[in-house]
């Protein structure tokens, strides 16, 4: 059959195979067993459409006609469409919790959790003890207990919804005092002000831009005033002549008047980040310490677990929270739970966590394993990229992402490519990019300052083999 569609010149539409002669070629058995008959018959219908166009605009090469021909096409066409859109890339971009690539990963602990989660019943609002219902946020409220000092807790989504949850629940209709220097926008449209109105909050801008004052608090104090509240200041730092009131005195200032004093801290970390040679942030535990009634965090971002919000504070305050309908609407399915409580247990053992805890880990990884790495590679990239480019292996600065310490670099250890050629590099540069960026696992870099920069932070030791292996053919 291939032998009479074959042969030299061209071919006329009348030449095309048929749709059922092509689903019976031995051909195309490997496409039919992999993508079923549906698939196969909509792509080949495709495929002879296309070449039935071809033919009648001028013709088309015989050998196109081939059942090979046409089944290596089909092949190609459903495997481009089956292929995962959710892909695992290296994240060499220098910011180690980096929201387009996806924030924290997930300890092993956290996966094995999620696994069992995804392929077994489990007791998610089942009282083991009791054989009643049980509520979901049992799972994980007395963890959060233990580890921020809070009297209660609770879980949704993400820290928008936190936040959302929180206004809503506390200061609907009512007025809500902000400092104008923590009027802030994190990146994917959240913005302070947004959230409040949505919340149906009013927002009450005190102080200005550089500096507030805790009068400026007091004076802004009514009748309708629901709550102080305070926001990280993430993804920026407000310097030169500042003045900001702390916690703790926004907090004084509050119970004076009987109001709950709120914080939405963001990135928000369980632990000194400073027995790790980290920069300084406040901790959950801290901010309640000082006097927070209610503080909201991320659970993606410092705190290295799952997408998700977290509140924690004063258990009349968090009762009120799990009372609004809201709070249904933005629930944490098990899966997040699953990731979760793992993550929260690793924090038991602060020993062990700078070892365990992924994000931790990659925050710490000292330079002497990613110095002589980034040596290692440099002759690999150096030869995968081509004479037309030169690599080296140099010092550069890392950031921990997702608006925790925004001004604070890690030092760190990586690739910096250059055009070695005359003339502009842009169009180098982006074309390297782009090569890395199409690899089966994109490698995904920064351009800065007329280099391609690939921080090598976050790529492990245990993963270099693969990196390496990809790019052990000249880029094409
Ligand atoms: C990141 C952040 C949020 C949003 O948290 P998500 O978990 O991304 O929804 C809210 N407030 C502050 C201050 C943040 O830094």
């Amino acid at each position: 059959m291939a032998d009479q569609l074959s042969g030299a010149g061209l071919a006329a539409a009348s030449d095309i195979p048929s749709l059922d002669r092509l689903l019976n070629a031995e051909a195309l058995r490997p496409a039919l067993a992999t993508h079923g008959r549906t698939q196969v018959v909509a792509a080949l219908r495709r495929d002879l459409e296309a070449l039935r166009k071809r033919a009648l605009d001028g013709g088309v090469p015989r050998h196109e006609l081939d059942a090979a021909a046409v089944a290596a096409r089909t092949s190609a066409a459903l495997d481009e469409a089956a292929r995962p859109r959710l892909r695992a890339v290296y994240n060499l971009t220098g910011t180690v919790l980096h929201t387009n690539l996806g924030r924290a990963l997930l300890p092993d602990e956290a996966v094995a959790s999620v696994l069992r989660a995804l392929t077994s019943p489990a007791n998610l609002e089942f009282d083991l003890d009791t054989g009643g219902r049980g509520d979901r946020d049992d799972l994980i409220d007395d963890l959060l207990c233990e580890l921020t000092g809070a009297e209660a807790a609770t879980v949704v989504n993400n820290n928008a919804a936190a936040v959302l949850l929180m206004l809503n629940a506390l200061a609907d209709r009512r007025e809500v005092v902000v400092s104008r220097g923590e009027l802030v926008e994190i990146g994917g449209a959240f913005r302070i002000p947004d959230i409040m109105k949505r919340a149906g909050a009013k927002l009450v801008e005190v102080g200005t831009t550089n500096r507030t004052h805790a009068a400026d608090y007091e004076n802004a104090i009514g009748p309708r005033t629901a709550m102080l509240m305070k926001v990280h200041c993430s993804n920026y730092a407000v310097t030169g002549f500042t003045k900001s009131v702390g916690v703790a005195d926004v907090a004084a200032l509050a119970h004076a008047r009987g109001l709950p004093a709120t914080v939405d801290l963001g990135s928000g970390t369980l632990v000194d980040l400073t027995q790790f040679g980290l920069p300084k942030e406040d901790t959950v535990r801290e901010t309640i310490a000082a006097g927070a009634d209610l503080v909201t965090f991320s659970g993606d971002k410092l705190l290295g677990g799952p997408q998700a919000g977290l509140l924690v504070g004063r258990a009349d305050l968090i009762r009120k929270i799990k009372k609004n309908p809201l709070k249904r609407a933005l629930r944490v399915g098990k899966l997040t739970l699953a990731a979760l409580e793992p993550v929260l247990q690793l924090y038991r053992a602060p020993e062990f966590l700078a070892q365990r805890l992924t994000t931790l880990r990659l925050l710490t990884r000292p330079m002497r394993d990613i110095q002589p790495q980034a040596e290692r590679l440099r002759g690999v990239l150096a030869h995968a990229a081509g004479s037309s480019y030169a690599v080296e292996a140099v010092p550069m600065f890392s950031q921990i992402g997702s608006g925790a310490l925004p001004i604070d670099q890690l030092p760190s250890y990586g690739l910096a490519v250059r055009y070695a050629g005359s003339g502009r590099p842009g169009r180098h540069l982006d074309r390297l990019e782009t090569l890395l960026r199409r690899l089966p696992v994109p490698v995904i870099g920064r351009i800065a300052d007329d280099a391609l920069w690939l921080d090598l932070r976050c790529l492990e030791d245990r993963d270099e083999a693969a990196f390496a292996a990809q790019l052990a053919e000249p880029l094409a």
